[in-house]
């Protein structure tokens, strides 16, 4: 509908164009033409659809992150980790 609109936008600035006896009042109607034209071209038709509302619900649940304990000070250590951040030891 919004293309058919701008369509038809187009097409009145062409019969304005062809109309119109003056030069500034011929290169709007130029200017009309190819915007318009344009947008009826180019408009996404149907506009994309909004993503739907669930998207977020079905994220898995979020991991618990593997950890260990460090053997020298026994705090809790990412897995990951080859190195205690708090007392400098391997583990
Ligand atoms: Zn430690």
């Amino acid at each position: 509908m919004l293309r058919l609109t701008f369509f038809l936008a187009g097409f009145l600035a062409v019969l304005d164009f062809y109309l119109a006896e003056s030069t500034p009042v011929q290169v709007v109607s130029v200017l009309c033409v190819i915007v318009t034209l344009g947008v009826a071209l180019l408009w996404p038709d149907p506009l994309p659809l909004p993503p739907s509302l669930d998207l977020w619900s079905e994220a898995p649940e979020t991991k618990e992150r593997e950890m260990k304990h460090c053997p020298n000070c026994g705090k809790t250590v990412d897995q990951k980790w080859s190195m205690c951040p708090y007392c400098s030891k391997k583990v």
